[in-house]
């Protein structure tokens, strides 16, 4: 394929990101146009509260520009799984819109593409500002995902990313409402390249994910990819069914060889209360399991078009 030929998609999800998308647009369309001849850019607004509805019907007649407006917010892992739904290029572009991923380094993923590999990413190192819980729960997060499990996702994998056309198939074919994007892409294989890079900070507004959608996340990924949690609640009850059979044994034993009368009302109390609470958090997990299958049986769509633009180039040639 030579130089310009190639044909680009991007894929945006923009929430709320009215003060960030002239920007946005204006670097990335100015970049692309560097690159190639054929491209397209896809805007996903994830149910905006914000002026970005009016921003992007300022840029409606924009060549290849397609946009595409949620019915109510449904989640990035939404928009971009919408995205990738509307992709009809050679290659995708991953990007966020609030410019931390800096469109400069799109020629660097692209040449990596063009030496054979069919995923590129750029890996996050984690900045001195996020908090210690953070990086402790993400540490402890991805050691359960890839306890004992044959696929790996690696921790420090940015959102930022270039997939190939085969790649954007192999996504599309799975069926799953819970999407854990990090995890699918890892799932799916293919010849991965990762780069480094640290992310910039957010040019306007603050991030949106604060702690109960990272922890709504987090449990998304935990479930999709791990069946640790239930497994440990096994090995611990069998562990203190063992414990309690040898206690019991000792009891027994005393009492009927020494005369001993067993006093145990301490001992008790706090038996069953340990016990009720492990119980308790053994059956808060398996419902969190369920309550995931649940969402998958009920076959809902995972995100709803309200309405949309199609500016792309893509869309004429497909038609023809
Ligand atoms: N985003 C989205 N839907 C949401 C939340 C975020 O489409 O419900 C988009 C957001 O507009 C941005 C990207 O996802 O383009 C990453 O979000 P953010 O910058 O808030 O996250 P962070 O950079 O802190 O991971
Ligand atoms: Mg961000």
């Amino acid at each position: 394929m030579n130089d310009r030929s190639v044909r680009i998609s991007c894929v945006v999800p923009a929430f709320n990101e009215a003060a960030n998308l002239p920007n946005l647009l204006t670097q990335l369309s100015m970049q692309l146009g560097e690159l190639s001849d054929h491209w397209e850019i896809i805007v996903v607004d994830d149910g905006s509260r914000d002026r970005t509805r009016a921003v992007l019907a300022e840029y409606a007649d924009t060549p290849g520009l397609v946009v595409l407006h949620f019915s109510r917010n449904f989640g990035k892992e939404a928009a971009l799984s919408a995205g990738l739904d509307r992709v009809r290029g050679d290659v995708c572009f991953m990007l966020d819109a609030d410019l931390q991923h800096p469109v400069a380094l799109m020629p660097q993923m692209l040449a990596a593409w063009r030496e054979g590999a069919q995923m590129v990413y750029f890996v996050r190192e984690h900045r001195r500002d996020e908090p210690f819980w953070k990086r402790w729960g993400s540490g402890l997060l991805y050691w359960l995902i890839n306890f004992g499990s044959a696929v790996q996702v690696p921790e420090d994998a940015g959102d930022f990313r270039l997939l190939d056309a085969k790649v954007v198939a192999a996504l599309r074919a799975l069926p799953e409402r819970n999407r854990f994007m990090k995890g699918l892409y890892a799932w799916v294989g293919f010849r991965t390249q990762a780069l480094p890079y640290t992310p910039e900070p957010r040019l306007h507004g603050k991030s949106h994910f604060s702690g109960r959608r990272l922890l709504n996340l987090a449990l998304t990924g935990l479930t999709a990819f791990s069946n640790v949690p239930l497994r440990l609640w096994s090995v611990f009850g069998l562990i203190l069914a063992l414990l309690a059979l040898i206690y019991g044994g000792y009891v027994t034993l005393a009492y009927f060889i020494d005369q001993r009368p067993v006093a145990g009302w301490t001992t008790i109390v706090a038996g069953l209360m340990l016990f009720g609470g492990i119980q308790l958090i053994s059956i808060g997990i398996l419902g969190e399991y369920l309550g995931r299958v649940y969402d998958e049986v009920k076959q809902r769509p995972r995100y709803i078009v309200d309405e949309q633009i199609d500016n792309s180039p893509f869309a004429q040639e497909q038609m023809a």
